[in-house]
């Protein structure tokens, strides 16, 4: 600007000035941290003066023009605080100039004579270009506004169940598959929560599937008031709900399942009848080294055994425990490695024959009871050996009593073997003492029964392999 005003004879400070106003201006919109509607209000402004001092430069009529051309550029701010700086800014140029130095801004001379007379034409004109940008800008800005609504129901309805509104499958697996990653890089597990509802399909029956509906949504809501921003919640069956939390420590787990359990319990009025059910809960623990698949596997196998154990209780996979839930028993350390040892290489030794053919592949024992025997190896294995008795912690009671049965079965089984030369080891009287201190746990009043005992074939009970 201050180049051309030179070249139309202005005296170099006064062109100077002509290029340094409007050159200020934009600077401060382009550097100063003023926010995006300041910001564009005032590099509004610098185009608005720089076009209004390009007019009184060359005072031609031709240069009005430049205000023309620099409405739509600012309309592409798509906000009113710029059009209105510019409008105010235009208008107050024309009434003013045209009022005090009509030379300046007309070289018409019916104009020069009657400024009061052109000045709002010419303004008007220009408010009007100003109306028109705005609404197409409105327009589209519209037009766009209902796109986006759009395009975020149809991905919502995508990714949530239409009863609950809580996330589907989908979503959870794309969470879980996030959670895994973000569980590998870092220090925190992530847990897994298979909640299935209790005793669902007689609410149906008895009150209908209407009732059964508004039930289900209002779990839903329940469950999501338990988790925290970041949680995922999701139904994922009929009246199965999953639960997702990353980046949470192992010791949430129980007080989070007690938590989902008193939520699910407490009554819900539905149609002025007052419905209360229960749910079993499933647990798994991820470190990030699993595949999301086997994370959900483990969630919903522990919420069966849940389910198996007499429903409404939680089961944390791989551990066969129920927190708050267990016992123990003092032993001596050296005892119960002896039978550790012993369950160990007696499992090898089946492994082995199975391997051989001297054994039928398919003596494989319940999954509870397999998992109870390898907490319990576990707990054991963190004993302290040495001759003082030490406090072992013992599997929940019904998985213990469950498992305690299985492994009378499968040690008479092994001894048969022996006798007949297919396996070679008899269990160690060390380890036989602390054999039968872990049966004496079990009162007479708990007698091996539930389903599938007593009657199978012994060689389908073996749990160890
Ligand atoms: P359990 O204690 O073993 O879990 O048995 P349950 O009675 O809860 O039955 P189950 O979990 O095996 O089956 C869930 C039932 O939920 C089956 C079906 O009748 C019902 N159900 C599935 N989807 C819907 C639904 O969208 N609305 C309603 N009202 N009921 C549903
Ligand atoms: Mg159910």
């Amino acid at each position: 600007m201050s180049v051309f005003a030179a070249l139309q004879g202005l005296p170099s400070l006064d062109a100077l000035v002509s290029g340094a106003i409007p050159a200020v201006v934009a600077i401060t919109a382009w550097k100063a941290p003023c926010g995006r509607r300041l910001s564009s209000s005032l590099s509004a402004a610098s185009l608005m003066v720089l076009a209004a001092t390009a007019v009184n430069v060359s005072g031609t009529t031709e240069a009005h023009f430049l205000f023309f051309i620099m409405v739509p550029v600012v309309a592409l701010y798509e906000d009113w605080a710029p059009i209105a700086t510019a409008s105010v800014i235009v208008v107050a140029h024309e009434r003013v100039l045209g009022f005090f130095a009509p030379g300046h801004l007309y070289n018409h001379p019916a104009a020069t004579a009657a400024p009061l007379q052109w000045t709002p034409f010419l303004s008007g004109l220009f408010l009007a270009i100003c109306l028109t940008s705005t609404l197409h800008w409105r327009i589209h800005e519209h037009a766009r506004t209902e796109e986006r609504l759009l395009l975020d129901r149809l991905a919502r309805q995508a990714l949530h169940d239409p009863l609950t509104g809580l996330a589907n499958r989908t979503l959870l697996h794309e969470r879980l598959s996030q959670a895994v990653a973000a569980s590998a890089a870092g220090t925190q597990p992530l847990l897994v929560f298979c909640i299935d509802i209790d005793g669902f399909k007689p609410v149906n029956d008895s009150h209908g599937h209407a009732a059964g509906d508004r039930l289900l949504a209002e779990l839903g809501r329940r469950l999501q008031a338990c988790i925290r921003a970041g949680d995922t919640a999701a139904r994922t069956g009929g009246d199965e709900f999953t639960l997702l939390l990353p980046a949470a420590g192992t010791d949430t787990a129980g007080p989070m399942a007690r938590r989902i359990m008193e939520a699910i319990a407490a009554p819900v009025h539905v149609a002025g009848t007052e419905l209360k059910v229960t749910a079993s809960i499933g647990i798994a623990i991820g470190s990030g080294l699993e595949d999301p698949e086997e994370l959900l596997e483990r969630a919903d196998k522990a919420m069966y055994s849940a389910k198996h154990a007499g429903r409404e209780r939680y089961f944390i996979h791989g551990t066969a425990i129920t927190p708050g839930d267990q016992g123990s028993l003092r032993v001596h350390p050296d005892h119960a490695r002896a039978w550790a040892r012993y369950t160990r290489s007696l499992r090898a030794e089946i492994d082995t024959a199975k391997t051989k053919g001297t054994l039928p592949e398919q003596t494989r024992g319940p999954e509870t009871a397999r998992r109870t025997l390898e907490s319990l190896l576990r707990a054991i294995d963190h004993l302290h050996p040495g001759p003082h008795h030490a406090e072992l912690t013992l599997p929940h009671g019904t998985a213990l009593e469950e498992f305690i049965f299985h492994h009378d079965l499968v040690q008479n089984w092994a001894e048969a073997l022996v006798t007949q030369k297919i396996l070679t080891q008899r269990m160690p009287a060390t380890a036989t003492q602390f054999w039968t201190e872990l049966r004496q746990t079990l009162t007479p009043s708990q007698p091996p029964t539930g389903p599938g005992r007593g009657n199978r074939p012994v060689i389908e009970t073996f749990p160890l392999s």
